[in-house]
């Protein structure tokens, strides 16, 4: 028998909101609403709330048969207490979001972070089902990580482990957002190959993918993807470089903690191949034999919808490991 709850990935550009089939992971309707302009606790919270609405009376669901509701965001979570506690990109603090969805839904609201639910969605549905040990890396404006440990989320002592964008892969390097200097997210991330071609562009450098650009907008994967395809020499040289980075940052992920898989995800790695394929390539080569030889990678499977997935799934997660 199918059994419902409602998914919610809030990110700093969109909140992806759905409900998904807790038995088969079956995405049965979801809407998607910007969040670019409309930042601030109060702007976030009515999203959400008319989100659920739609998505609702778009899939001809009743909130009855919903058994609970999911979200996830980017930033720091008071998980116990369902608090977004900082979320810098969608200007909150300290958002009593389990809260207020309770308080609106009269359904049970549980809260993780954004890269804790992508691994969670893919543990269940995705790549990684079937594995108890593996590492999932999401490549996007920043990079994260999920540690699968033994079939559980490793959250660290303080509940911030897998922050593996802040690898120092070049000491004194790059500054980073975190306030660091040389951190991996600072040269692999999308933003980090992003700043590299505007900033080539306009030291002089000719490339093709001006030819792809709109005006303050900013540069998309497929244009990369498209520019790479023709051969372009600077967004290959960049692309090149920010794989070779990224590969330290894995090569150092496989020494250290010995996964049996990692999972890549991402735009970037979802859609060029290339980028994705001489990373796991170098990563090998720059890790120790032993763990290299035996260590799988793969590609996110749910693409855009980990989040939503595992967001919908954080309950019976939390539930069945006692969390
Ligand atoms: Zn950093």
């Amino acid at each position: 028998m199918s059994r419902y709850s409602i998914g919610i990935d809030l990110g700093g550009t969109k909140v992806l909101t759905a409900i998904i089939d807790k038995e088969t992971g079956e995405l049965i309707h979801f809407v998607k609403k910007k969040t670019k302009k409309d930042k601030g606790v109060e702007k976030i919270v009515q999203k959400i709330i008319n989100s659920i609405r739609e998505v609702l009376e778009e899939s001809g669901k009743t909130l009855e048969e919903i058994e609970e509701i999911g979200i996830g965001a980017a930033g720091q979570i008071d998980r116990k207490n369902g608090i977004l506690l900082n979320a810098p990109n969608l200007n909150c603090e300290n958002l009593r979001i389990k809260e207020l969805i309770e308080s609106e839904y009269k359904k049970d609201v549980y809260v993780g972070n954004d890269v804790e639910i992508a691994t969670i969605g893919e543990m269940y549905f995705g790549s990684g089902k079937g594995y108890k040990d593996f590492v999932c890396i999401f490549v996007g404006t920043g990079i994260g990580s999920g540690i699968v440990q033994d079939g559980k989320i490793r959250y660290g002592y303080t509940g911030t482990a897998g922050e593996i964008g802040h690898i120092v892969v070049d000491p004194g390097g790059r500054p980073c957002a975190c306030g660091g200097c040389g951190c991996l997210e600072a040269y692999a991330s999308r933003l980090a190959i992003e700043k590299r071609i505007i900033g080539a562009l306009k030291k002089g450098r000719k490339s093709d993918i001006i030819n792809y650009l709109v005006e303050d907008k900013p540069i998309k994967t497929s244009m990369i993807k498209k520019s790479l395809e023709n051969k372009d020499e600077l967004v290959l040289q960049i692309i090149n470089e920010a794989s070779e980075y990224l590969a330290a940052g894995l090569a150092s992920v496989i020494n250290f903690y010995n996964p049996s898989m990692i999972i890549l995800g991402g735009g970037l790695m979802d859609a060029i191949d290339y980028f994705y394929e001489r990373t796991i390539q170098m990563a090998k080569i720059k890790s120790l034999p032993i763990p290299a030889q035996n260590i799988e990678f793969k590609k996110a499977k749910l693409s855009d919808f980990s989040g939503v997935v595992g967001a919908a799934l954080l309950c019976e997660y939390r539930k069945n490991n006692n969390t």
